[in-house]
């Protein structure tokens, strides 16, 4: 594997490639396209130009809590799945596009690889998905992208071989002891947001206080970004916390509020995301330059919609969504549910040591 590997960490600059056939799902037919209405992500105004309700309405957007079963969802349903396939039943397409390139892999955390649970402390993956990623990033080089602060990421995953980039990709951190698929031999780190620490401690201890009589609200500090917590919000007290949280980043002009799954995240308004942390991650990999390079970015969140839109847009690769709802995506293929995403990780490392005639990748 170490032979895949490129140069080390350069310039983070990355060229734009020619778009490949990898990037549409060869399932999808003609040229229909799932209204692009609800859900991709945007700022949310915080100065006051935009109403609460029409907050509230985009929180629930993006935290789907159940499926109805009318008719027009089921059609929904049905036509949104023709445009974003399951990746296990186009497992083979999805590999003869990746024919004679490096597979890396790009793994969101909670909601992909852990279930959506009450309590964010408690996201904890099984001890089988473990396995599973521990054998994949044998075979290809694995990163962990998460909105999480990176110790708490690595607290739950607890395996050194991979790529973390915590905070929403703003602090990245290379295998400790090197990795087999990297030449160089420098430790990879990245901290765009540095600067922003005293500001993001400072919000966390207010919005803690703020939101305290929001029963079930749960503030949490990723380091460089801060996430409100609402999956054990009633849903209507939304509109308080809403405005609870909106009255302390509006302070805050250098901060931005986003919105994740059943979740709102404030972060510095710098110009990264997991988008800029795949790249970045790609180019210390040594693919900075390359066109046999085929990454492979699996989420459940519209914060992960940055890093599918640019393998969209570098036409390299692809995004696997994970949702049993339509929604909006720059993604090619879908999953249900971590337990998909865990089948389909352990056949790309069935298929590998199959291809290569070795057991142990
Ligand atoms: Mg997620």
């Amino acid at each position: 594997m170490a032979s895949h590997a490129k140069s080390g960490l350069k310039a983070f600059t990355v060229p734009v490639s020619n778009p490949t056939a990898a990037q549409k799902p060869p399932a999808a037919p003609g040229n229909i396209l799932y209204p692009r209405k609800r859900f991709l992500s945007q700022n949310i105004e915080i100065n006051g130009v935009t109403r609460i309700n029409a907050w509230v309405d985009s929180m629930r957007a993006s935290s789907p809590t159940h499926l109805k079963s009318t008719p027009s969802l089921a059609e929904d349903q049905s036509s949104w799945m023709l445009h974003h396939p399951s990746a296990l039943q186009m497992f083979e397409q999805i590999i003869d596009a990746s024919k004679g390139k490096q597979i890396v892999m790009f793994l969101d955390y909670d909601g992909t690889l852990s279930p959506i649970v009450d309590d964010p402390d408690r996201a904890f993956m099984s001890d089988k998905m473990r396995v599973t990623v521990g054998n994949l990033a044998e075979c290809f080089p694995t990163a962990i992208v998460s909105g999480r602060c990176r110790d708490k990421v690595y607290k739950f995953v607890r395996l050194a071989e991979l790529y973390y980039a915590g905070s929403h990709g703003m602090d990245i951190k290379g295998p400790e002891k090197g990795s087999k698929h990297k030449k160089a031999s420098e430790s990879v780190l990245c901290q765009p947001a540095s600067e922003f620490l005293p500001m993001i401690d400072e919000v966390y201890k207010q919005l803690v206080e703020k939101t305290k009589s929001t029963p079930g609200a749960m503030v949490e500090n990723n380091k460089f970004c801060l996430s409100v917590h609402y999956r054990c919000v009633e849903e209507k007290k939304w509109s308080e916390l809403a405005q609870q949280v909106k009255s302390v980043v509006k302070e805050y002009p250098k901060l931005r509020l986003t919105q994740g799954r059943k979740v709102l995240e404030i972060r510095p308004t710098i110009k990264w995301d997991k988008g800029k942390a795949l790249e970045f991650l790609l180019e210390s990999l040594g693919f900075a330059n390359c066109t046999d390079v085929f990454p492979v970015y699996i989420g459940d969140d519209r914060t992960d919609e940055d890093a599918f839109k640019i393998l969209r847009d570098r036409g390299q690769g692809f995004g696997i969504l994970v949702s049993k709802f339509p929604k909006d995506t720059n993604a090619s293929y879908s999953l249900q549910e971590p337990d998909e995403v865990m089948d389909f990780l352990q056949r790309l490392v069935d298929w590998k040591k199959l291809s290569q005639g070795n057991p142990e990748c």
